[in-house]
């Protein structure tokens, strides 16, 4: 079986706001839920220790999330974010604190990556892992990604996140001073255009997921490092898509030539929008997964342009992911379906943590 990266997950905020234990399964963490009365307000878990090593998924993209105030979301109370940058600032820098702790308590379930050599003894360590053999679980690799630049007061404070272990930054959740994004179309602004350049000195990886198109291609033209889109499917693919959310097919091209990688989401409402999310899961085949992948390579001529960025336990649970999906153990079928197209063993390699493990590696210091 196949080591996975999958580049998007919010565990810190699920941590914080449902008080999830990911030291737990995915099951167990369902059964809290409901004895707690988070299965009223939040999608049941599809995460958990076990989970991760069962699906061989050792490596994640943690992120930092937090919501501003200002927009009504569908997936997520706003009543509690954030209303102001400093208070933005102060709510950010709980998580990098909450990860440290975490990997520092639990070393046999979570350990952070910060540079070359930490990745480089994870893998190796990896190798002996097999996802039927519990005995042989590992602890998860969390990298982490700050989603939405909001809580960044400007370039200066760009060297402590980095410090902090931040080694991704996706510009933008909502718009928000430095670029358009989901809700707030438009281009980057003169702040986002100076915190790119900052970005670009010190070597994080940008992630244009949530941007905004017109932003898309100011930081196409002005980024020279490295840019993914962590969770992002193919608008083109997506049957009543509306909104500004996704990739049209010229934005996926250029991030192809970029060398970039896109993460596709197994989300029921990033992959048919002419179903309710409330739709029984059978509506949803695994295809539409295995299709979003399909289509990356084909634009690109190659499978070095695509991987897993789940979003799991990100709005949506066990019941707004495809038939076949109960949690993220079941990442391999969606390989097992690209294979059933005739990808080779290297190229599924590529797919399940290849391509964002270069592109990972480029950035990290030794
Ligand atoms: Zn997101």
């Amino acid at each position: 079986m196949y080591l996975i990266l999958d580049a998007h997950e919010d565990l810190s905020i699920n941590m914080m706001e449902y008080h999830r234990d990911y030291r737990l399964s995915s099951r167990e963490i369902q059964a809290i839920d409901a004895k707690n009365g988070v299965d009223k307000v939040w999608p049941p878990s599809l995460l958990g220790w076990e989970d991760w090593n069962r699906g061989r998924v050792g490596v994640v993209f943690s992120t930092m999330f937090e919501a501003p105030s200002r927009h009504d979301d569908q997936h997520i109370d706003t009543n509690k974010g954030y209303k102001s940058i400093q208070q933005a600032n102060a709510r950010y820098w709980r998580h990098p604190a909450l990860y440290k702790r975490l990997a520092e308590e639990n070393p046999e379930n979570f350990r952070l990556i910060q540079t070359q050599s930490e990745l480089k003894s994870h893998l190796q360590e990896w190798e002996s892992q097999i996802p039927d053999q519990p005995e042989t679980f590992k602890p998860i690799g969390l990298i982490q990604l700050m989603e939405g630049a909001e809580g960044i007061l400007g370039p200066d404070e760009l060297p402590l996140w980095w410090q902090a272990g931040v080694r991704v930054i996706g510009l933008a959740w909502a718009g928000n001073q430095y670029c358009g994004g989901t809700h707030m179309p438009g281009p980057l602004t003169k702040a986002g255009r100076d915190l790119v350049k900052a970005m670009a000195e010190i070597g994080f990886v940008l992630d244009i997921a949530h941007l905004d198109e017109e932003s898309d291609w100011d930081v196409l033209d002005l980024y020279n490092g490295p840019i993914i889109a962590s969770h992002a499917n193919a608008s083109s693919l997506v049957k009543g898509y509306q909104g500004n959310r996704l990739l049209s097919d010229a934005v996926i091209q250029a991030l192809i030539e970029r060398n970039g990688v896109i993460g596709i989401v197994p989300g029921n409402c990033f992959l048919d929008m002419t179903r309710s999310e409330t739709s029984d899961k059978s509506e949803f085949p695994l295809s539409l997964v295995v299709d979003q992948f399909d289509h990356i390579c084909q634009l690109a001529g190659d499978a070095d342009h695509v991987g897993f960025g789940t979003d799991f336990d990100g709005g949506f649970g066990v019941t707004g992911v495809p038939e076949g999906i109960e949690s993220i153990a079941d990442l391999p079928k969606v390989l097992t379906g690209l294979a059933e197209h005739g990808y080779s063993d290297a190229a599924l390699q590529q797919m399940a943590s290849g391509n964002f493990l270069r592109v990972i590696e480029s950035v990290l210091p030794a």
